[in-house]
C-alpha cells in the first residue's frame, strides 16, 4: 500500500493527467473548427495518451490496495489562433507536468516507496519525450509560418500520427 500522503498525491496526478487529456481534446476540436484535420488528429492521439497516463496511475493504486478518488476536472481553454499557438501552450503545459512528476517522485523517495518510484520512472522518461516532440513541432511550425503550402504539408504530416498504447502498464 502507498502511504496516505503519497496516495493523495497520486490521486491529484490522476486528476492532472485527465485535465491534460481534456486540454488536448479541446485543442483537437478547435483544430477541426479551423479545418486542420491533421492537427485535430495529432491532438486526438494526445488526448488518448493522456487517458493512458491516468490509467497507469489508477492501475498502480488499485494493484496496491489503495483507493482511487476521482475529483471534478477543471474547465480548459477552448480556442487558439493557430496550431503553432496550440503547440506553444502544449509545451508550457508539459513543462508544468514534468515538475509535478518530479515532485511526486521526490515524495516517493521520502516515503521510501520503491514500487511507486519504479512506476514514476516511466513518467520521467515519458516527459522527456513529450517535451522533445512538442519542441520539434514548434520548430517546424515556426519554419513554415505564413507559408500556406508549408502549413498544408505540416497538417498532412500530423494526419499520419497513430495511437499506440504507450505502455503495457496502461492495460489491465
Ligand atoms: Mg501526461
Amino acid at each position: 500500500m502507498l502511504s496516505e500522503k503519497l496516495c493523495a498525491a497520486f490521486n491529484a496526478q490522476i486528476n492532472a493527467e485527465l485535465w491534460s487529456a481534456y486540454l488536448y481534446l479541446s485543442m483537437s476540436v478547435d483544430a477541426s473548427d479551423r479545418g486542420e484535420k491533421g492537427a485535430a488528429n495529432w491532438f486526438m492521439v494526445q488526448f488518448q495518451e493522456e487517458q493512458d497516463h491516468a490509467k497507469i496511475m489508477i492501475n498502480h493504486l488499485l494493484s496496491r490496495g489503495n483507493k482511487v478518488v476521482l475529483k471534478p476536472i477543471e474547465g480548459v481553454r477552448t480556442s487558439w489562433d493557430n496550431t503553432l499557438e496550440a503547440f506553444k501552450t502544449t509545451l508550457e503545459h508539459e513543462k508544468k507536468v514534468t515538475s509535478l512528476i518530479n515532485s511526486l517522485y521526490e515524495l516517493a523517495i521520502e516515503e521510501r516507496d520503491y514500487a511507486a518510484q519504479n512506476t514514476l520512472k516511466w513518467f520521467i522518461d515519458e516527459q522527456i519525450e513529450e517535451e522533445e516532440n512538442v519542441n520539434e513541432m514548434i520548430y517546424q511550425y515556426e519554419a513554415v509560418e505564413g507559408n500556406r503550402y508549408g502549413l498544408l504539408m505540416m497538417d498532412k504530416e500530423l494526419a499520419g500520427r497513430t495511437y499506440n498504447t504507450p505502455s503495457p502498464l496502461a492495460q489491465k
